[in-house]
């Protein structure tokens, strides 16, 4: 046993497990992924199956410490009994596991918690995949869950969908999430996607079957641009028309981000649920132009003279927001929205000076960034007898091909 891990508890069963990557129906090896998880403290950690506890002595979260990489170690002779449930926690960069029995697992080092496939319970949700536990000197405890794609898929796809909605549906929602997940897998350097809306939810396995189902009847499948896996974003609700992604962030015109119509219209996100009110005092410090008392608003229009964002000016600078930068700054639903001076309640068309005392009154309609999908539009498209194929031609357009993950991932 290493010595920096005195205190292992050494529990009934132990099962000697040897890790091999999961093979899809067709034979091929399914990437595997490393997710990090956001889970609030305590953390409350249970096996569904024998546990065999790995080591490594590096401390740094340099690379992405796959389980199949050589640095891991087994702890020889132990394991920990699945039924029972531990608290995690870090202190004074000591990690700590504590059982319900009293049992007690401590070091600095990160560990790795391997079973045979049933997987974890985490914070009462079951996480498929392996779990490796990080403390790290700057973060504090970092959790990693090792999971292969179409387990990762699964589990966003009832993180980001509702059971509710048709198969058909669930099955685009399934290929935009795949396609998506590829595309994205540099995204972070140490692990591959983080839990949250950054990348994309994640919160382990869904209850619901129909969500398995949608995974396992598109199996494998990417959308694809020039043999390349799409940058599939979605988004929950455009509010009518979804955007061209350079609209909204920065970069080129992609052929498969256009602005189309979408059919989100009785979406349960297509309506804001109330109006944004927002000070020239609240404004100018969120813009970092401070002691500003009045405004300079300009509507920036794109090529086809549609408003994209605003230019805000003071005596001290000015800059420049896209609708969608404005949204983040300020907390708004969507994008998608129209911009009034308050309390005269004139939509802000052309420029203006936005006197001391006034403010900015904002409407929208929709949910999320506009661009790509439209999870409630396609959730109305499958309604009306659309596959997911055709609602997935409608959002990405007729220029993506399908491919199998295992010949799109290089
Ligand atoms: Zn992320």
């Amino acid at each position: 046993m290493n010595r920096r891990f005195q205190g292992w508890i050494i529990l009934l069963i132990f099962l000697l497990a040897t890790y091999s990557p999961p093979v899809s129906a067709e034979g091929q090896i399914e990437p595997v992924l490393l997710i990090r998880l956001t889970l609030k403290p305590q953390v409350t950690l249970r096996g569904l199956g024998p546990i065999t506890l790995y080591y490594r002595s590096e401390k740094d979260l340099a690379e992405k410490p796959h389980f199949s990489s050589a640095s891991w170690q087994k702890v020889e002779d132990a394991a920990i009994y699945h039924q029972l449930s531990w608290q995690v926690t870090m202190v004074d960069g000591q990690l700590i596991l504590h059982s319900e029995q009293g049992d007690l697992i401590t070091g600095d080092l990160p560990i790795l918690l391997h079973n045979s496939g049933s997987g974890f319970e985490l914070n009462g949700a079951d996480y498929p995949g392996n779990l490796i536990l990080w403390p790290d000197a700057d973060e504090g405890l970092i959790i990693l869950n090792e999971v292969g794609l179409e387990d990762y898929v699964c589990g966003v796809l009832g993180s980001e969908a509702y059971a509710s909605w048709s198969l058909e549906a669930l099955k685009a929602n399934a290929v935009a999430i795949r396609s998506y997940t590829i595309h994205s897998l540099g995204k972070h350097d140490a692990f591959d996607l983080c839990a949250e809306n950054h990348c994309q939810v994640y919160r382990g396995l869904p209850q619901a079957a129909v969500f398995r189902a949608a995974v396992t009847a598109t199996a494998g499948e990417v959308l694809t641009w020039r043999g390349t896996p799409i940058n599939a974003v979605y988004h929950s609700s455009s509010g009518g028309r979804t955007r061209n992604n350079e609209d909204v962030w920065c970069g080129l015109p992609l052929p498969y981000l256009r602005s189309v119509e979408d059919f989100d219209h009785d979406g349960r996100n297509y309506q804001w649920p109330n109006a944004y009110l927002c000070s020239v005092e609240e404004l100018a410090h969120g813009l970092i132009l401070p002691g500003e008392q009045a405004l300079q608003v300009t509507p920036i229009p794109s090529v086809n003279g549609e408003r994209v964002g605003f230019w805000f000016g003071g005596t001290s600078g000015g800059r420049g927001l896209k609708n969608e930068e404005l949204r983040r700054l300020l907390g708004l639903p969507s994008a998608n929205f129209r911009v009034f001076c308050y309390p005269e309640q004139t939509e802000i068309t052309q420029p203006i000076v936005l006197p001391p005392g006034a403010s900015l009154l904002f409407v929208g309609t929709g949910s999320g960034h506009g661009v790509g999908l439209s999870q409630w539009g396609a959730a109305a498209l499958a309604a009306r007898g659309y596959t997911y194929q055709q609602i997935l031609r409608h959002y990405y357009g007729t220029e993506v091909d399908w491919e199998n993950y295992a010949t799109a991932v290089r």
